[in-house]
């Protein structure tokens, strides 16, 4: 058995012409992060604090959707989200509604390991993280002014599309891709050790435009995140559609149930379960098995494993 390690920073409508100057920084931190990962892995971090690590790190880039980067919510502000599970214990903590915590995914663990609960939102979350010491700063920290203009493109082309008087957009489809990115970036990372313990994390500043209050698929166990004995699972894309498939549980029960490899699993799911351009997963096994399928035209991506695979892409690859 060898380790494994996958991270993504989001899938989605990503243009084949994505300027260079929003390609390369992201490139830059998801090679960075897996290298990041490896070392943590091969100095015998435990999967669980190699997820935290990896996440922290994506989440403090402002180049993807999660921590500073977090996409706005319909009132301008910004709602963060995340949520970590141990494949070994099946423990788990989750938080949403976060407005001032620098790193959710932190949060998230500390739900986990010091409270009776799993997912904590809102207010309490908030309270729980001033309570444990943890790093905020201002809400405004948060919201960078790529996202005030994604805010203000997604609103217009809502606009036009109710606006009857107006003519159709030519493919009726979101003027917030006009950067070719829209608002993808959300972030997560899987890994398995050289004993086939497994650990998944997520995290997210959720759909842009979404209304105040509205939780998506990322913290929630089963449906954008879950670990167990078999595999860890991270998910990204429409949330609705995400929970609606329980994607990430779906991919461990396909494994248990019908003795389905990750790949097979993964393949499955994401093929039949969610409607095309909604999803997309990273995922290893206790094996070492690693797979990062989406039905999107692309997903921000990487991974490496024991025998020396290494990978970087955003568009589907040969062959996929
Ligand atoms: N799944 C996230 C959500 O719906 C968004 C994403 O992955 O881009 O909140």
């Amino acid at each position: 058995m060898g380790w494994a390690i996958a991270l993504h920073g989001g899938a989605g409508d990503i243009s084949l012409s994505l300027p260079p100057e929003r390609r390369l920084p992201r490139e830059a931190c998801l090679r960075h992060c897996l290298q990041l990962g490896v070392d943590a892995l091969k100095s015998k971090k435990s999967p669980l604090d190699v997820v935290e690590l990896v996440v922290r790190e994506l989440e403090n880039n402002p180049h993807f959707n999660a921590g500073r980067g977090s996409v706005l919510t319909s009132n301008g502000t910004v709602e963060m989200e995340a949520c970590i599970m141990d494949g070994n214990t099946m423990k788990c903590g989750a938080v949403s509604g976060l407005t001032t915590v620098v790193n959710a995914i932190s949060l998230a663990r500390l739900v986990m390991e010091r409270t009776p609960h799993i997912y904590l939102g809102f207010d309490g979350a908030e309270a729980f993280a001033r309570e444990h010491g943890v790093e905020t700063l201002d809400a405004s920290h948060f919201v960078t002014p790529e996202n005030i203009e994604r805010l203000k493109q997604a609103k217009e082309a809502n606009r036009v599309q109710i606006d009857y008087t107006q003519p159709m957009q030519k493919n009726g489809k979101d003027t917030a891709t006009a950067n070719g990115d829209s608002q993808i970036g959300t972030v997560g990372c899987v890994a398995v050790d050289n004993d086939g313990n497994l650990a998944a994390a997520t995290s997210t500043g959720g759909l842009v435009n979404k209304m105040v209050g509205r939780i998506g698929d990322t913290p929630i166990i089963g449906a954008g995140t879950y670990a167990n004995s078999l595999c860890a699972v991270s998910a990204t894309g429409t949330g609705e559609a995400i929970i609606r498939g329980t994607v990430a549980r779906d991919v461990a029960a396909l494994m248990e149930f019908k003795g389905l490899s990750l790949e097979e699993a993964a393949a499955c799911i994401v093929k039949e379960r969610v409607p095309k351009g909604n999803v997309g997963l990273v995922a290893v096994s206790a094996t070492g098995e690693v797979t990062m399928p989406f039905n999107t035209t692309g997903m921000f991506r990487a991974c490496a494993t024991e025998d020396g695979h290494s990978e970087i892409a955003i568009w589907p690859s040969m062959k996929d």
